[in-house]
């Protein structure tokens, strides 16, 4: 059993900086556990100090079960793969792979089979003997993954593995981390800033924000229910709209529109001030039935993205609002266009504390 266990976990950074804020959280054995947010939010502060790259500030670090707080990187049993490989230039790609397997005086044959089997399991069997420099950017990224699974480690620690690769080979390097990760089973932790990616590859997804957890859950619970209004717009693309409001005695109303929106008020919502979310991909064109909640969107312009268009537009007095809506649509700037979700699909934040209500 593998679990990864942090807490209270702080980093202050020598001249005084508090890159993460005592942070709580629980990795489950074999799981692949996310940690996304935007630049600068300490997401890589984190996983340098599980990797004890970093040293803690406060709190405990466990791995397996045994506080890790003391031991060095080499003693954490660990494996790490970083954006820019941190391959041996001079060395082929067996012995990048062989290297720490030597180092630990494992037996040759093993190290032969585990190196072996590691170049099958990433189709790089036929470029053992090329250098680094003969590799392409996905090929490098192979090796430096491969060289991360002959360790057969009780964690992996990846920090944007695949942000130096274009974005299909980004795409297919995904889907087969994925599975990789799936099959080996080896708990890992992967920070990247791309909401995407954290989407489609967590079990668990930790979203950060200047230093803290604003979230944690399932890639979905984080999309459907939002702890936060940073989370809502964050996690999805294009991001949840987010309109400023206020409950009033006729109903919750848009900030400076002439009529309210059906939604039902209850003791919870009676606040200063409001922001309603809802999803570019839940508002459509139109008034909608009765019980709609249904405002006017006065468009700004039209983007065709396929089989869907972006049509972007302001709502209430003058904020920012986009429609997703299904194939090719066509709006004259100004025109004013009434769009509807269900009462389902409307989010509620606090404006000033930014937490679901
Ligand atoms: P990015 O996606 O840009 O890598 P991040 O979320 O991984 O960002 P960290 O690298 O963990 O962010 O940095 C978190 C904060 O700590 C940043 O504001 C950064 O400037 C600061 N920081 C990082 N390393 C140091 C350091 N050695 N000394 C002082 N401050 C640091």
């Amino acid at each position: 059993m593998a679990e990864v266990g942090l807490s209270g976990v702080r980093k202050v950074y020598p001249g005084g900086f508090e890159a993460v804020k005592s942070v709580d959280l629980r990795i489950g054995d074999g799981k692949l556990c996310v940690l996304v947010g935007p630049s600068g939010c300490g997401k890589s502060t984190l996983l340098r100090m599980i990797a004890g790259l970093e040293a803690v500030t406060a709190g405990e670090i466990s791995i397996g079960g045994q506080i890790v707080n003391d031991r060095e990187p080499a003693e954490r049993d660990i494996a790490m793969v970083f954006q820019n490989y941190a391959l041996y230039p001079h060395m082929s790609v067996y012995d990048n792979m062989a290297y720490g397997l030597r180092n630990r005086r494992v037996p040759k044959p093993e190290i032969d089979r585990k190196v072996r089997e590691a170049a099958t399991a990433l189709s790089i069997e036929a470029m053992l003997s090329r250098k680094p420099h003969q590799l392409s950017g996905g090929q490098r990224q192979r090796v430096a993954m491969g060289r991360a699974i002959v360790r057969d480690p009780k964690v992996f620690l990846f920090d944007e593995p695949l942000s130096n690769l274009d974005a299909k080979l980004r795409v297919q390097m995904r889907i087969e981390l994925r599975r990789l990760q799936r099959h080996l089973g080896t708990t890992s932790v992967y920070v990247t800033h791309d909401q995407l990616e954290a989407m489609t590859l967590a079990d668990e997804l930790v979203v950060m924000n200047a230093g803290r957890l604003e979230q944690i859950g399932t890639p979905m619970e984080v999309y459907e229910k939002p702890a936060s209004a940073f989370v809502a717009g964050f996690i999805g693309s294009p991001p949840m709209n987010l309109i400023p409001a206020q409950a009033g005695p006729d109903g919750l109303r848009l900030s400076g529109a002439a009529r309210p929106i059906a939604m039902p008020i209850h003791g919870d919502i009676v606040r200063p001030s409001l922001l309603i979310g809802v999803r570019p991909e839940e508002l459509q064109p139109g008034t909608g039935g009765p019980g709609a909640v249904a405002f006017d969107l006065t468009v700004s312009g039209v983007e065709p993205i396929g089989a869907e268009s972006l049509i972007h537009g302001q709502v209430g007095d003058g904020h920012d609002a986009t429609v997703r809506a299904a194939g090719y649509v066509e709006h004259e700037a100004g025109a004013v266009l009434p769009v509807h979700t269900r009462r389902g699909s409307v989010h509620l934040f606090d404006a000033e504390t930014g937490q679901r209500i």
